[in-house]
């Protein structure tokens, strides 16, 4: 087992982040990819699918690279 890191996040958090703006984009192609790749259960993957939709109609602002390039 590998200790926990503050630092760098782990492959499963940047896996949850994409899933995350997946869900914000309404990106069903990037959700599927992640999912696939991270191994994260389906439930889960919805679940931050469905949190980074729930952003987008809040008004919050997307913290992906490919928006804050455009920022
Ligand atoms: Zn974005």
């Amino acid at each position: 087992m590998k200790h926990l890191s503050t630092k760098t996040p782990s492959a499963r958090e940047v896996a949850l982040t994409k899933l995350r703006v997946a869900g914000y984009h309404a990106d069903a192609a990037a959700f599927t990819q992640t999912y696939i790749e991270a191994r994260v259960s389906y439930a889960v993957a919805k679940e931050m699918f469905r949190a980074g939709a729930m952003q987008r109609e809040r008004g919050v602002r997307c913290d992906c690279n490919d928006c804050k390039a455009v920022q």
